[in-house]
Order: structure tokens, then C-alpha cells, then sequence
């Protein structure tokens, strides 16, 4: 197996980075592009020995980083932003030909927001402090001392992006981190690696491991060294982790699925709605956060499909790497197969599709909407991960509210109203960990985000980030406490 490969003219290891070092594995797997098919090139895979060898590099390297200066961790991090910042280009084009989401997105938005999220958390770290407590004369004084070894484990969808999130926060905390990508895109992680080592982290604080999850996954999450695991990804995956981390009682973050609904009101700028409504195809479908769930009212919903309609056929679908292009391929042949199904199974039971409804050909499906689908129909029950949307309407705010909940997802929801009491009702009453009002997929990241039911557990982004990678600690002095100590 050569040891780099070159991704649209840029070269990337393809080996583990652990203890500060590249690591080949007796075995391989074959990354592939899903523009195309074509195979990028062979990767280490990873198996138990590869993480156990990864974890002991993070403890290794714990108590140093630990005692390392706030002012110095948060410099770190701001150096490998630079590093991301300087490599804009090269991420950029490696996660498209990677992952298949759009160039465009990536240099613009994806990549750019990386560095942020170093810079977020470097920052945050130095003005993290809490007010002390006083009770009867006692002071109460928080802090946050660094958990240790941490796993971050990631999805295909937003690779370096998602990725980032944890290992950003992590970092800052003061713990040392292994993580695992997806092995359907695994080349930015490998490219963090080089970027971090640039940037002066110390050897054995960044650890990468590659490979599948079924394969390396249980030797990370049920290693009794490791104090925190993060994980980005399917509910059934989630569950099996938390299996494996329950041996140890290894606290969990879980940001999982969704079938988050679109609730569009007769009385809201129906250009608008739409315009919502369009984004939901945004990386061929494959965003947790997508409102897949088109709930109506229906004095407007003839209307509002009429329009949707009309911009949907404006949307140009291929190639990634061409700034015209508005939705790329799917992930893999099997995820494609696994989208149609979806949609085959929907349409025997009765739906009909207002558009789509086929895949267009190995790697790329039609944007579909689906009407006439039943309330506890599998089509509106699960998530798909595709450009595969459903509409549904209702008569009254109380029905709309009702289907929105009635799911066993919490992840996200969206409201076109223009009535701001509505929309404060309704939010009231809506089951999500983050609500857009007539707007769609921004956030702070000083706010929280997360899901809800089986969308999650747990909340990250600022003060909640540092929550969970830290064991908090009080600590309670009495008054005078220093009369009888000399
Ligand atoms: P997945 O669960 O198949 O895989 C995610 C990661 O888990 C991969 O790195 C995989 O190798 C690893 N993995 C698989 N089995 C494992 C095991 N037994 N132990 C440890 N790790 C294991 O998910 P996916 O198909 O890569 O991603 C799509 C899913 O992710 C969707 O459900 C999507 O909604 C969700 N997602 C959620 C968010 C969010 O923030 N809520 C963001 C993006 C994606």
C-alpha cells in the first residue's frame, strides 16, 4: 500500500496517526470516490490493536496536555486554524472528491467554518469561569478539570466539519483525543492530522484511526482508559456504542438522526416557505438536520407545492466540483439502494411521487417529494439520508404541532408563520433541540445543539462542550478557612 495518495492534486497519507507517527496496518480498504465510483486509494485499517495503541498514546500524553496553560492550549488551536485557513483549497477539494458535497460549500462555508471552530473554542477557554457561590460564609468555586483520553467517532456527511466540532472543545479541555472517521470519507481527518502536528501539538494529543467501525469500534469504546466518548451518527450505531461504554460507565455525547418537520403556515411568506423548502436537498439529503417532513396548512398546500415544484426544476444536479451544481451524488451505491427502497416501499404503500421517485443512475438520485403518505408510514417514520422529502397537511395549529411530535426523532424543526405568537406557541410546544424560525441551519456556537429522544443525548457548543469533556469539579472553602493552618 503506498503511503500517500493524491486526491485532486493534493497528497494524503493514508496511514493512522498515533503517538505522533504514521502507522500502517497489515490490512486495507478501498476509499472511493462518490463522484464516480473510482477508488482514491487503500487505507490502513485499523482493528484492535490499532486502538488500543491509539488509546495508550492519548493517556500517555494526557498529563502533559492537561498541565499545559490555558493561554498556550488556546494558542495551539489557533495555529491550527491558520493551518486549516492557509489549506482552504486543499480541504476543500479533497472533501468533495471524497464525501461528494459541494465544492462551492466547502470552500465557502464547510472549510472556513473549521477554523472557527478551533478559534471558537480557543477563545472560550481563555473567558471560561463561573461566578463563585457562597454558602453560610462558605465559598463554592467551580472548575472544569480535563476528563482525559476522549473518542470522537464520525460520520461521511460533514467529515472534517463534524469532526472539528469534538476535537476542537476536546482540545481545548485539555483532554487527548483518538478519533475515528467514517470510513466512507476518511481523508480530511488525515490531512487534521499533518495540520495539528504543524501547528505544535505535542505527539500522542491528536491520535487518527481509520477503518471500519465494526471492526475497531468496540476495542475503543469499551477501552477502560478512555473517560469520554463523542459520536456523530445513526441510532443503531449509538446504541451498540453505548453497549460497549457501559462496562466502564463512560459518559456519552450521542448527536444521532432526524425526521425533522418543515411546518409552513397559511399566513407565511410563501416565497419564503419554499425557499426553506428547496434546502432541504442540500448534500443530495444527506444532513441530520434536513426537514424531511413537509407539514402544510392546507388552504395553502396547492400552492406551496405549485411553487416548490417550479424551484425544485431550477436545481442542477451533478458534478460537485462545478460551481453551477446544486446537488451532488449520494455517498456510495449502497446508500443509493437503500434510499430507493425507501421510496419503493412508499410508493407500493401508496404514495405518489410529485417529482422524482428513481434514482437517476449509480451515484445520483432524483430529488423526490412524496404525497399521500400515511402518518405511521415508514416513509415519514424514518430517516431516509437522501433527496427524498414528504408533504403532509393540516387544518388547525394543534394538528400541526401533533404531527411535527409524533415521531420518535427531536432533532431539529423549522417554522414558515408570519405571526410571531404563533411561533411562540408553537416552539413552546415542539419536541427539538433547535427551532428555526423563518430561517433555516444557522447557529452560534455559543449555543447549545443537540437532539432530543433518539435525535440524542446530550447537548455541545460552548459552555455545554466544556460541560461534557470536563469532570466539573466545586470545590467548597470555609469561612476563615485558614485560622487554625498557620
Ligand atoms: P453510522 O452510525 O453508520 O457511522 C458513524 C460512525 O460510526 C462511522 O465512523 C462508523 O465507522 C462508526 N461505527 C460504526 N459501527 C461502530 C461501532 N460498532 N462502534 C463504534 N463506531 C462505529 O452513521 P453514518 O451512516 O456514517 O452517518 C449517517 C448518520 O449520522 C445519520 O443517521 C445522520 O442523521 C447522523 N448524523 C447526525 C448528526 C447530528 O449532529 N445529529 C450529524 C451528521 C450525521
Amino acid at each position: 500500500m503506498p503511503d500517500n495518495i493524491v486526491v485532486g492534486g493534493v497528497s494524503v497519507d493514508t496511514r493512522h496517526w498515533i503517538g505522533g507517527e504514521r502507522v500502517a496496518s497489515d490490512d486495507t480498504f478501498a476509499d472511493v470516490s462518490p463522484i464516480d465510483g473510482s477508488v482514491l486509494g487503500e487505507m490502513a485499517r485499523g482493528g484492535p490493536a490499532e486502538a488500543v495503541a491509539a488509546v495508550a498514546a492519548a493517556k500517555a500524553a494526557f498529563p502533559a496536555w492537561a498541565a499545559t496553560s490555558r493561554a498556550e492550549r488556546a494558542r495551539i488551536l489557533h495555529a491550527i486554524a491558520d493551518g486549516v485557513e492557509k489549506r482552504i483549497e486543499e480541504l476543500s477539494i479533497v472533501e468533495t472528491t471524497d464525501n461528494g458535497a459541494l465544492l462551492r460549500s466547502h470552500r465557502r462555508g464547510v472549510i472556513p467554518r473549521v477554523a472557527h471552530n478551533f478559534r471558537f473554542f480557543a477563545d472560550w477557554l481563555l473567558k471560561l469561569e463561573h461566578e463563585d457561590f457562597e454558602t453560610r460564609g462558605h465559598r463554592n468555586h467551580v472548575s472544569w478539570d480535563p476528563a482525559g483520553p476522549s473518542v470522537l467517532i464520525t460520520p461521511w456527511n460533514a467529515p472534517l466539519m463534524l469532526a472539528t466540532w469534538k476535537v476542537a472543545p476536546a482540545l481545548a479541555a485539555g483532554n487527548t483525543v483518538v478519533l475515528k472517521p467514517a470510513e466512507w470519507s476518511p481523508l480530511t481527518a488525515s490531512l487534521l492530522a499533518d495540520i495539528a502536528a504543524e501547528a505544535g501539538l505535542p505527539a500522542g494529543v491528536l491520535n487518527v484511526v481509520q477503518g471500519y467501525g465494526s471492526e475497531i469500534g468496540d476495542a475503543l469504546t469499551s477501552h477502560p482508559d478512555v473517560r469520554r466518548i463523542s459520536f456523530t451518527g445513526s441510532v443503531p450505531t449509538a446504541k451498540r456504542i453505548a453497549e460497549s461504554a457501559a462496562g466502564n460507565l463512560t459518559p456519552l455525547s450521542l448527536e444521532l438522526g432526524g425526521k425533522s418537520p418543515l411546518l409552513v403556515f397559511a399566513d407565511a411568506d410563501l416565497d419564503l416557505a419554499v425557499d426553506l423548502a428547496v434546502e432541504q436537498y442540500d448534500n443530495a439529503g444527506q444532513v441530520c438536520l434536513a426537514a424531511t417532513r413537509f407539514l402544510v396548512e392546507e388552504s395553502v398546500a396547492e400552492e406551496f407545492t405549485r411553487r416548490f415544484v417550479e424551484k425544485a426544476a431550477t436545481l442542477t444536479q451533478g458534478d460537485p466540483r462545478d460551481e453551477t451544481t446544486d446537488i451532488g451524488p449520494n455517498i456510495h451505491p449502497r446508500q443509493l439502494e437503500k434510499i430507493d427502497a425507501f421510496v419503493q416501499r412508499a410508493l407500493a404503500a401508496g404514495a405518489r411521487a410529485v417529482i422524482g421517485g428513481h434514482r437517476k443512475d449509480t451515484q445520483y438520485y432524483a430529488p423526490t417529494l412524496l404525497t399521500d403518505v400515511a402518518q405511521d408510514s415508514e416513509i415519514v417514520q424514518e430517516e431516509v439520508f437522501g433527496p427524498v422529502l414528504t408533504l403532509q397537511t393540516f387544518s388547525t395549529e394543534e394538528e400541526a404541532v401533533r404531527l411535527a411530535n409524533d415521531t420518535r426523532f427531536g432533532l431539529a424543526a423549522t417554522l414558515a408563520t408570519g405571526d410571531a405568537e404563533r411561533a411562540e406557541r408553537v416552539t413552546e410546544q415542539l419536541v427539538a433541540g433547535t427551532v428555526w424560525v423563518n430561517c433555516f441551519f444557522v447557529r452560534d456556537l455559543q449555543a447549545p445543539f443537540g437532539g432530543s429522544r433518539h435525535s440524542g443525548v446530550g447537548r455541545e457548543g460552548g459552555t455545554w462542550s466544556f460541560d461534557f469533556y470536563c469532570d466539573v469539579k466545586n470545590t467548597v472553602t470555609a469561612p476563615n478557612g485558614w485560622k487554625n493552618h498557620g
